[in-house]
């Protein structure tokens, strides 16, 4: 062991990356390169498509299927092994891991019997059976890092990262996290081992295991980062890294070489799927850097991800959109004299947990417009109905409707203050005569957003693309020998790169 203090790099897989035997092998390779010019924690998501199982096996399970649990489990068990026996030869190992996978497969059948004994899925239950394939995946990648010589030892993170109770979607207290992390991990980084840490998970003070919510691996990987201090987070995924638009809908997007904190959260925040939104929260009080890579070509840069972004740079940076959002409007000329409208909107959405996209409200007050996301549209029309129902009833407020036809695009940049922005952008989008159904812009000018129809959405990123000439290939975006640039990295596999699919 050398004296050199070598960097401390959190190296986060996500399941596409850990998706199969082939995929586990350039993970390795990946690994090993970064282990010998730094330290290393591994950050590990569950296998492709093995968390949406697992939350099946929990539904099915309390409404009694236990059959279809039993053959969830079954197919679970094979995916698993078949990794284990592509990759790991030495006999002992192998029964090794496969003990020790069995194990956690016991204890996941055990939650489910119990789930559909009771015919009730607890809050705590789903956050358990949920978390099996974080448990699954880092064994068995360890237990491959060590067939390769690579030292390493899997960790549950229920041992490392504290949170609060919230089941589903926990938050770390950071200082309790720090100790634990520094008594576990720092000994393991001093003997040049690698842990490799489940991602998705904690644990209450008092023990009691906790999710992050969905894909929220990546949130994992930078609180380890932070607790630790570490010199870097890379997170390793299936895409070249944040894209000036999505791909599919604009063939000319490109990767954004570097971008500050800031703007990746607007763009995580409103819809681009590479990262958990919550993700730079935990990195942005420490400002360390953080990488989005692509396992599959990792010979490309990816996108930093900085305090500052490019110190050079300014305006747009990147476009997003969100289609799966409906209009709500409550309106009609009687509201401007109901008391508190704003206010009991606002305590109603919140009341039925709506997470509001975008607002606008014409000072005249006719209209007060929300976006939420579809999946809440309904509740929170019902509720709205239901606590203005007196002012329906007099004719004050006249309609609340909802338009689930709508969608959010949303125009992300730091400086574009002073710099025309929203004139270019609404100058380019009447030329080519899409409809804008309503805008906000937030007051630190990060970002705009503007409801279209779901049909107006590719003409709208389009045109916009275009009018600030995004996506014209930086140099420092290009592969470091200069490969031609493979459209065919960009296209996404319908539903892999959702954060849910890892
Ligand atoms: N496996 C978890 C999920 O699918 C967490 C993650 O992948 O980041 O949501
Ligand atoms: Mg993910």
């Amino acid at each position: 062991m050398s004296n050199v203090k070598k960097p401390l790099r959190i190296v986060k897989f996500g399941g596409t990356s850990v998706g199969n035997a082939t995929c586990v092998r350039k993970v390795v390779e990946i690994i090993r390169d970064a282990a010998r010019n730094s330290d290393l924690v591994v950050v590990v998501s569950a296998m492709s498509g093995v968390t949406n199982k697992l939350v099946e096996a929990a539904t099915q399970s309390e409404a009694g299927n236990i059959d279809l649990v039993e053959m969830i489990f079954e197919e679970l068990r094979d995916r698993h092994r078949g990794v284990v026996s592509a990759l790991i030869h030495s006999v002992p190992a192998r029964s090794r891991i496969n003990r020790d996978v069995e194990q956690v497969f016991q204890e996941g059948e055990r939650l489910c019997q119990g789930t559909a004994l009771l015919r009730e899925l607890t809050l705590r239950a789903r956050d358990s059976i949920s978390s099996l394939g974080e448990r699954l995946a880092a064994p068995v990648l360890a237990a491959v890092l060590a067939e390769c010589e690579l030292s390493s030892e899997a960790i549950e993170a229920t041992e490392l990262i504290v949170t609060d109770s919230c089941h589903g979607a926990a938050d770390p207290l950071m200082a309790p996290t720090r100790k634990r992390c520094e008594a576990r991990l720092r000994p393991l980084l001093r003997q040049g081992m690698i842990p490799v840490v489940t991602g998705f998970i904690g644990a209450t003070a008092d023990g009691m295991l906790t999710t992050l919510g969905r894909g929220g691996s990546d949130y994992s990987a930078t609180i380890l980062g932070a607790a630790l201090d570490a010199d870097e987070v890379i997170i390793w995924t299936d895409v070249d890294g944040l894209m000036t638009a999505d791909p599919r809908l604009v063939p000319g997007a490109s990767t954004i070489p570097e971008i500050s904190y800031r703007e990746a959260a607007e763009l995580a925040h409103f819809g681009a799927k590479v990262l958990h939104p919550k993700t730079i929260s935990a990195v942005t009080p420490c400002g360390i850097p953080l990488w989005i890579r692509n396992t599959f070509s990792p010979e490309l840069p990816g996108t930093r991800i900085t305090a500052t972004g490019a110190l050079t740079d300014g305006g747009v940076k990147g476009l997003t959109a969100i289609s799966d959002v409906a209009l709500i409007t409550v309106g009609g000329p009687g509201i401007v004299g109901v008391p508190d409208v704003l206010s009991r909107t606002f305590a109603t959405t919140a009341a039925v947990r709506a997470n509001i996209l975008l607002i606008s409200q014409s000072s005249s007050q006719n209209d007060i417009c929300l976006v939420v996301s579809s999946s809440a549209a309904e509740r929170t029309v019902e509720a709205l109905r239901r606590e203005f129902a007196q002012d329906l009833a007099h004719e004050k407020v006249e309609h609340i409707t909802f338009d689930p036809t709508v969608a959010i695009v949303t125009v992300v940049g730091k400086n574009m203050r002073g710099s025309g922005t929203v004139g270019r952008t609404f100058t380019a989008l009447g030329r080519e005569d899409v409809n804008i159904i309503a805008i906000a812009q937030g007051s630190s000018e990060c970002n705009i957003s503007f409801a279209v129809s779901k049909q107006d959405v590719k003409a709208a990123l389009d045109t916009t693309h275009r009018e600030f000439q995004l996506g014209v290939l930086d140099s420092r975006a290009l592969p470091v020998k200069s490969v031609a640039v493979n459209p065919a990295a960009w296209q996404y596999e319908p539903g892999q790169r959702t954060a849910n699919a890892d």
